[in-house]
């Protein structure tokens, strides 16, 4: 029987280590896995550095050498946590196999302990787990383990895993891994690191992508791969094989790789709309298609919706930048960079006041003059999010002499908080909440301001619409976020088995 879990109450994140200009939108995290490969902590490193842009406040590797797992986290940019020596130290463990994962925290604070992978020993060994996406019944299920005396040593939503598995329910299971799965609800793509293998998990919906790759060896064993972005796999010269599915187990060890199923894939998927708007390396192969390709295609179906007679294009860096250029090449305006971002502010720039953080904006982003003055622009950005910080661009633009200002955004508005691994501001913060777009263009002093719609973003990705979570721009949410619901859960007889 499935057990049936009280309302969970998301945690709200405390930032103890928070930038000056906070992003507006925080990706949750990145997770890596190789086997079999004599420097799995070396290929690790470069499969989280290919993927920094999915988390920069920790990073952590786990490295097993076929008996012994350990591991290495810390706070900030992989290349701060992993110095030359902590690297070959690492290294020098004689790793069978390794994972790894960069974070920004959803669900627990961004603290020294919540950084991953998190490494435990249970009543079968040692585990560490790696975790990209949002549980939304973890609140509940820690309640319950709490109540029931046990400890837990972070705040983070992910180490509910490891305390499932390591239940005798759980354990008294056929497949105690897959037993474990089916009493989770949201957003999860795992790795896990056992002693003698990789289990790489993707939740029955497919929220967040994971993708397997193989890097050849001239053996008929190539070493395995599993990254949550391709562009993971270029940097350590693995080939793209193909997604994890929706509800798929991997096990990758020494004999090679196989795979399982802990539940049936979900009737309808919710692969995340948003990785196409703005997560992803525009390198990467998201969902079965290249994004530089979808932004820029979102940008030409935006200027075919909002068209307007203007001297140049002009991005908001960075994200803004491929579906300018669709947005030009559309409209036959050329494209122009007027907006240029100052790569020195760190991200540890903290200022605690409003008008420290409004300088910070301005440190950020320099407006060019000379470009800009008396002419119509079209900027085109990703997403508006809070508003502050594009409104203070408009601003300067404006200071800069700019005739027109006609704002393109290349997604709907977002009106509602994403519970499935991104970090929006909540709802009273979001400036289309409530708002019209004629309220937001007035408050942004623009002349004109288009959101692509949700139609016209759906006709840019190639799987059918419904495959899709829209629920930011929507508030259509696959899983009601305050009521867990157990529909895909399925009883271990009925479980898919694959050689
Ligand atoms: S709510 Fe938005 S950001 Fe969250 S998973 Fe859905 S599409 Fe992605």
């Amino acid at each position: 029987m499935t057990r049936t879990l009280s309302l969970p109450v998301l945690a709200h994140p405390s930032r103890l280590h928070a930038p000056a200009v906070p992003p507006e939108k925080k990706e949750k995290c990145a997770v890596f896995g190789v086997w079999g490969h004599p420097h799995a902590a070396r290929i690790s490193y470069l499969g989280l550095y290919a993927q920094q842009h999915r988390g920069q406040e920790s990073a952590g590797i786990a490295v097993s050498n076929g008996k012994v797992i350990s591991a290495q986290t810390g706070m900030g940019l992989v290349a701060e946590v992993f110095s030359d020596r902590v690297l070959y130290e690492l290294d020098s463990l004689g790793g069978k196999g390794a994972i790894g994962h960069n974070r920004y925290s959803t669900a627990g604070g961004s603290v020294a302990c919540n950084a991953q992978p998190l490494l435990e020993s249970y009543i079968r060994g040692q585990v560490a787990v790696a975790h990209n996406g949002n549980l939304i019944n973890s609140d509940a299920l820690r309640r319950h383990f709490e109540e029931a005396g046990h400890l837990f040593h972070t705040t983070s939503d992910t180490e509910v895993i490891i305390h499932l598995l390591a239940t005798p329910q759980q354990q008294k299971a056929p497949d105690p891994l897959a037993a474990t799965l089916r009493r989770l609800q949201g957003a999860f793509s795992l790795v896990f690191l056992f002693a003698d293998r990789i289990e790489a998990v993707r939740d029955p919906w497919g929220w967040r992508p994971l993708v397997l790759g193989k890097i050849e060896n001239g053996t008929d064993k190539p070493y395995w791969v599993v990254a949550s972005e391709t562009v993971a796999l270029d940097v350590c010269g693995a080939t793209y094989v193909r997604e994890v599915e929706p509800g798929e187990i991997v096990t990758i060890n020494d004999a090679g790789i196989s795979s399982r199923h802990f539940a049936h894939p979900a009737e309808q998927p919710a692969h995340c709309v948003f990785e196409h708007v703005y997560f992803a390396n525009p390198a990467s192969i998201v969902f079965g298609q290249n994004v530089q390709s979808v932004r820029e295609m979102l940008g030409e179906t935006l200027a075919k919706e909002a068209g307007v007679p203007a001297d140049y294009v002009m991005p908001m860096p960075d994200s803004g930048r491929s579906a300018a250029s669709g947005y030009a090449r559309a409209s036959g305006i050329p494209y122009r960079e007027g907006i240029v971002p100052n790569r020195y502010v760190g991200r540890t720039f903290i200022k605690p006041t409003q008008t420290e953080r409004q300088a910070a904006v301005r440190l950020k982003l320099n407006v060019i003059a000379e470009i800009v003055k008396g002419k119509r622009i079209v900027v085109v950005d990703d997403s508006i999010v809070r508003g502050t910080t594009t409104k203070a661009k408009m601003d300067q633009l404006r200071q800069a002499g700019a005739k027109e200002i006609h704002l393109r955004i290349s997604c709907p508005p977002i009106k509602h908080p994403c519970y499935f691994g991104v970090d929006f501001a909540e709802r009273s913060q979001l400036i289309a909440h409530g708002r019209s777009v004629e309220d937001i263009r007035k408050y942004l002093g623009v002349d004109t301001l288009h959101y692509l719609s949700l139609e016209g973003l759906l006709s840019c990705v190639n799987r059918p619409a419904g495959h899709y979570c829209t629920a930011c721009y929507s508030g259509e949410y696959r899983l009601d976020p305050t009521h867990p619901s157990t529909e895909v859960i399925i009883e271990d007889e009925q479980m898919r088995m694959f050689a």
